[in-house]
């Protein structure tokens, strides 16, 4: 196992160089896996946010944008794809400090590493797609007028993202907004920051124009609060939790500023009787809420199984999940690390001991790892959690735990499914395995979510869009859409008749 990095001590990343916080405050980072304290970083406020709004300003409008905002999409992405190399060439230091921030299995990290540098370069051929997009004419139905549309940045944005893919969820948003032309302060969660100010530290390596990214780290009140109602950003793109979203949206809503949010997930994956393979099913059916120790949005974290497999499918998924390498997230092999922090950690346990007390039965783990793993004796871990003989009106079946726990119900129709799939404010993602395609292909358009999986769940990809519906949010992330979150429209219309308008009587010329 390679030796874990030391967690380099960084700054604010404000206007290209590192900046201590104005109050000289710094917070702790904590390994998971360990609890043990590991580092520290900077604890920003809305002085800082000020200095760091003033920079992306600056850098949007410096020498009328001709270097950025302004400038042909190649020029920024010649950026974008330096960052994606510096990326691709750090991959393992990064992904082992994702590791030690987060607690995620180190083959995760550096499979999100593998995204992120994707990412980068995605958006780097978007940028440069961008410049034959515009003057894109407008069929009118007059003559003497013509129109077309261009497509500008929408200025110094401010991105907001969770612990959960640190780095990825940053990328998603950092790499269209700079694609499209604009500015940024990012504002990472303050339970995993130290692989985003690594991208600070690419950055100043690489020359970005200096206040083109700016990254501040700290607390949400303290330094997301002032950039949500910040008079000077033009964009809140957040994502996080329902309630933060909610109080992003009233901040924001004080002058109007555009918002795109994506928020939380309760997400259901049905079964059907048909299937062929019930083995590959399950694996899909752990991989959908297990995966990054079910610290995914769209985690399909509610299970319908008709009740014709339900046993079969339960005593197969229990066997599976009594097989998953449970262990420190940096052993080669470990498919479910520690969840990312105690206040995690207490809360998942919560979900599960009032799931018990509700009357659910937890059919299989729901305590800390034992047996095997006398090394796990500290460390946020949570074994697998599966709970039948749930209900709808319990807490297990509404609530987004965020943790590796999936609650299960039988049906019997297929419009019983659909009925308990859609039982939920949320609106994320959900999935259907079934041998059946036009069944598949029905539940895909009745499932209310922003994203269907069929006979599969939680795959990713760059090019489609990701983002929710209800209470998961709205706008899109990723493919061109992603893009779009960040531009704006303008229509340029010219009257070009030699006539005068005529509505009005000309003044006699008496
Ligand atoms: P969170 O809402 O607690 O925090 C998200 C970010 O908001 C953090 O950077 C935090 O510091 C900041 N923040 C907190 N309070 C704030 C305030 N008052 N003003 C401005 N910023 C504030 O969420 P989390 O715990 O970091 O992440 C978990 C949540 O994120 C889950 O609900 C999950 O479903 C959701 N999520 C959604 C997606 C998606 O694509 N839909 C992806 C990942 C995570």
């Amino acid at each position: 196992m390679a030796a874990p990095p030391a967690i380099p001590r960084r700054g604010l990343f404000i206007g290209g160089g590192w900046r201590e916080p104005s109050l000289g405050r710094r917070l702790p980072v904590v390994n998971p896996a360990t609890e043990a304290t590991i580092g520290d970083i900077p604890a920003a406020t809305a002085e800082d946010v000020e200095l760091a709004v003033a920079a992306a300003r600056d850098a949007f409008s410096r020498d009328g944008g001709r270097h950025w905002s302004r400038a042909p999409g190649g020029v920024r992405a010649k950026f974008l794809r330096v960052i994606a190399g510096k990326i691709k060439d750090r991959k393992s230091d990064l992904a082992l400090l994702e590791t030690l921030d987060s607690g995620k299995p180190l083959d995760e990290a550096s499979g999100d590493m593998e995204d992120v540098a994707a990412c980068f370069e995605y958006y780097a051929d978007l940028a440069e797609a961008l410049d034959g997009k515009q003057h894109s004419p407008i069929s009118l139905p007059m003559e003497n007028f013509k129109s077309y549309v261009l497509k500008e940045p929408i200025g110094v944005v401010g991105l907001i993202t969770p612990w959960n893919y640190p780095l990825l969820m940053a990328t998603w948003k950092v790499a269209p907004a700079l694609a499209a032309g604009c500015t940024a302060v990012l504002k990472p969660s303050e339970l995993a920051s130290v692989t985003c100010l690594e991208l600070g530290a690419i950055c100043i390596e690489i020359g970005l124009p200096p206040g083109v990214l700016n990254i501040i780290t700290g607390l949400g009140p303290e330094a997301g609060g002032p950039l949500a109602s910040h008079p000077h950003v033009d964009k809140i793109a957040f994502t996080g939790s329902t309630e933060t979203g909610k109080r992003i949206m009233i901040a924001a809503a004080q002058i109007v500023k555009p918002v795109s949010l994506e928020l939380g997930g309760k997400s259901p994956l049905i079964i059907f009787d048909d299937v062929v393979d019930i083995d590959k099913a399950v694996e899909w059916a752990m991989y959908g809420i297990f995966v990054n120790a079910g610290q995914v949005c769209s985690a399909t974290s509610r299970l319908l199984l008709h009740e014709k497999i339900s046993k079969q499918f339960l005593d197969r998924l229990v066997a599976w999940a009594k097989n998953i390498k449970v262990s420190d997230p940096l052993e080669e092999g470990c498919r479910l690390g520690s969840v990312v922090s105690e206040g995690q950690y207490e809360k998942t346990n919560k979900f599960i001991s009032t799931a018990r007390s509700e009357g659910a039965t937890i059919l299989y783990g729901g305590a800390r790892p034992q047996m095997n793993w006398q090394h796990l004796r500290r460390g946020f871990f949570i074994e697998p959690t599966i709970i039948t003989d749930v209900s709808t009106s319990m807490q297990i079946w509404r609530e987004e735990v965020f943790g590796p726990v999936i609650c299960v119900k039988e049906f019997r129709t297929e419009s019983e499914a659909v009925e308990l799939a859609n039982d939920t404010h949320y609106g994320l993602a959900g999935g259907v395995i079934s041998n059946d395609p036009e069944r598949c292909e029905r539940i895909s358009k009745a499932i209310h979510s922003g994203i269907v999986w069929i006979n599969c769940s939680q795959p990713c990809f760059v090019q489609a869009p990701w983002g929710g519906n209800k209470r998961s949010g709205f706008g899109r992330e990723l493919g061109e859409w992603g893009l779009d979150n960040y531009l704006t429209v303008k229509q340029i219309t010219k009257y070009c008749s030699d006539e005068p308008w005529g509505w009005y009587q000309p003044p006699s010329k008496l």
